[in-house]
C-alpha cells in the first residue's frame, strides 16, 4: 500500500504514521527526518539544507526530489510506503508521478489531517521528539510514560531547533502557499481523503484506519501495483 500522510507542520502525520508502520509493515519516508539525520551527519546537503530549516523556508526542490528517488529505490519499500512530509511543492508532486510511474506504482490514499492554524502554534511549541527513533509526544496532548523518554525505544526526547513561535509562522505561510494547493493536485487524481485531525490520538487513527480498512476490501490481490 503507497500512502501519502498530507497535512499542515504539526498536523499528526509522524504522529499516525507511526501506527501505519506497525499495522502495515510499510516504512515511514519523512524528508525532514531524512534532513534532520544528514543535518546530525554533517552532509554537505545537511548543511545546505540547515539555512533553509532553522527560517521555516522549504528546502530547495532538487535536494528533496533527490531524497526521494534514492529511498523509493531502497528494498524496503517494494511492499509499499508511507510518504510525510512530502511533496510539499506542485514540482514536488510531478517529480513524485514520475518516479512512481517509472517503478510501475500507484499511490493508493492520500489522508489529509486537517487541522486549523489556531491549534498548530501549540502542537508544535509542546513536541517533543525522540533523538533515538524520531518519535513524536506532545507535553500535555500526548505525554510519554517516562519524562524524557521515548515509549518506543528509550530514547532521549528532544525539542526541535525550528519548534518555536518564531519559526511556525514561516512554516505555516510555506504550508498555504506552496503545499495546500496539492489538495487540488490529488483530488483530480481521484486520491484525496480528508480526516478531522483535531481529534484525540486515537480517534484519529481509528478513523485512518477505518478508511484504509475500506480501501484494502476495493484493491485487487495485486495490490498498489499497475501489473
Ligand atoms: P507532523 O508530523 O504533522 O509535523 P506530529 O505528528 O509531529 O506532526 O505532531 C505535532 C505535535 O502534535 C506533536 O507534539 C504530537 O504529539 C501532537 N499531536 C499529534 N496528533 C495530535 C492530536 N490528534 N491531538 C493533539 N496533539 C497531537
Ligand atoms: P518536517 O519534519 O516535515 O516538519 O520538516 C521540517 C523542515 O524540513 C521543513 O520546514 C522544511 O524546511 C524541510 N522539509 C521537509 N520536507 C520537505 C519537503 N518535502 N520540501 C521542502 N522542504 C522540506
Amino acid at each position: 500500500m503507497n500512502l501519502m500522510l498530507f497535512g499542515a507542520p504539526g498536523a499528526g502525520k509522524g504522529t499516525q504514521a507511526k501506527f501505519l508502520i506497525e499495522k502495515y509493515n510499510i516504512p515511514q519516508i519523512s524528508t525532514g527526518d531524512i534532513l534532520r539525520a544528514a543535518i546530525v551527519d554533517k552532509t554537505t546537503m545537511g548543511m545546505e539544507a540547515k539555512k533553509f530549516m532553522d527560517a521555516g523556508q522549504l528546502v530547495p526542490d532538487s535536494t528533496i526530489i533527490g531524497i526521494i528517488k534514492d529511498r523509493l529505490a531502497v528494498a524496503d519499500c517494494k511492499n509499499g510506503f508511507i510518504l510525510d512530509g512530502f511533496p510539499r511543492t506542485l514540482a514536488q508532486a510531478e517529480a513524485l508521478g514520475e518516479l512512481m510511474e517509472n517503478m510501475k506504482i500507484k499511490l493508493d490514499k492520500v489522508i489529509s489531517l486537517n487541522v486549523p492554524d489556531s491549534l498548530i502554534v501549540g502542537r508544535i511549541t509542546g513536541r517533543r521528539v525522540c533523538s533515538g527513533c524520531g518519535a513524536s509526544f506532545h507535553v500535555e496532548f500526548n505525554p510519554s510514560k517516562k519524562d524524557g523518554v521515548c515509549d518506543y525505544c528509550g530514547g532521549e526526547l528532544t525539542i526541535r531547533k525550528d519548534d518555536n513561535a518564531e519559526t511556525v509562522k514561516s512554516r505555516l505561510e510555506a504550508y498555504h502557499s506552496q503545499t495546500a494547493p496539492l489538495i487540488d493536485f490529488y483530488k483530480n487524481m481521484g486520491v484525496f481523503m480528508e480526516l478531522d485531525g483535531t481529534n484525540d490520538v486515537s480517534e484519529v487513527t481509528n478513523d485512518m484506519i477505518n478508511a484504509l480498512s475500506s480501501l484494502i476490501l476495493q484493491i485487487p490481490t495485486a495490490s498498489s501495483s499497475y501489473l
